[in-house]
């Protein structure tokens, strides 16, 4: 049996002999994700929510960055503000140049598809689809060629080890192998920043590893750029280049950790073997 190439599918993002530079995802002094004084208050009758209170913080293309902080400090509305799903109160987020608030409803849908790819702690599969057409789905939103479509999920599903599940239900599949599928989904239509919202939240300790392991992987060897909440300060420490730390809706710390994320040349290995 050909020895699995964990990250061969993603050769897709680039035509061969281009470098990744020419996608604009690695230039090192890029920004990806800029965002300026930004708040998100949500008015709960009488009371004033301040979810995000003032951030602004600079992500470069390509950092690995961590995002932490007490249930309810303002993670996710952050991370809902810089994936489009939401709109500031006031302030601004800018990813890739582009000032979110600028865009059309429908542009906004494109950079929502295109831009950027996001995984949950839920993992958000469609219970009534099989992991391929759950895989397909983006590209069906972006118009992608039915034959190439069936093609590329099949590959993408491949090299995240999930070659003998592209039929399974999300149901059949255990906690792992659900959140490998939705990884494989969220990077389905090349997104230059990946938004990971607790991925490794339901999973047991070794299962989130592997997890951890392929967000790095991905941020590794195509220098796409990862924001990623998560509780867990030791998976943060030992992964992300970069911590924010958040507490009711205010940065209060960013830390870098001694290690750097980013490009190298060498792609890293998936830990895991095909699972046949
Ligand atoms: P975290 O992800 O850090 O746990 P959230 O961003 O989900 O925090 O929530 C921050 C605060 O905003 C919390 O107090 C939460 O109750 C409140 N909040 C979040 N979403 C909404 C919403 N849609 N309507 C009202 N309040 C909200
Ligand atoms: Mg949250």
């Amino acid at each position: 049996m050909a020895s699995p190439q964990p990250l061969g599918y993603l050769r897709h993002f680039t035509s061969p002999g281009e470098p990744f530079d020419s996608m604009g995802i690695s230039a090192p002094n890029l920004l990806a994700v800029s965002t300026e004084n930004v708040c998100r208050h949500y008015q709960m009758g009488e009371a004033l929510v301040r979810a995000v209170d003032g951030i602004s913080i600079d992500i470069r293309a390509g950092e690995f960055v961590a995002l932490l902080g007490a249930s309810g400090s303002g993670k996710s509305s952050l991370l809902n503000l810089v994936a489009g799903l939401d709109r500031p109160t006031s302030g601004a987020v800018i990813v890739h140049g582009t000032d979110l608030a600028a865009l059309s409803r429908e542009q906004a849908a494109k950079y929502r598809l295109h831009t950027v790819g996001m995984v949950f702690q839920s993992f958000n599969l469609i219970p009534s689809m099989s992991l391929l057409e759950n895989v397909e789905l983006p590209m069906r939103f972006a118009e992608v060629d039915r034959r190439d479509r069936s093609t590329l999920a099949r590959e993408s599903l491949e090299r995240v080890g999930l070659r003998g599940r592209l039929s399974h239900r999300p149901m059949e599949l255990s906690g792992g192998e659900q959140q490998r599928a939705s990884l494989a989904r969220a990077l389905i239509n090349r997104p230059k920043l990946l938004l990971a919202d607790e991925p490794t939240g339901n999973l047991d300790s070794r299962t989130g590893t592997e997890i951890m392991e392929l967000l790095h992987s991905f941020n590794q060897s195509l220098g796409m750029t990862v924001l990623m909440v998560t509780h867990e300060q030791a998976l943060a420490e030992k992964y992300a280049g970069r911590m924010l730390h958040l507490a009711d809706g205010k940065l209060v710390d960013d830390v870098p950790t001694d290690h750097v994320s980013n490009i190298s040349s060498e792609p890293v290995r998936a830990p895991w073997g095909e699972t046949q």
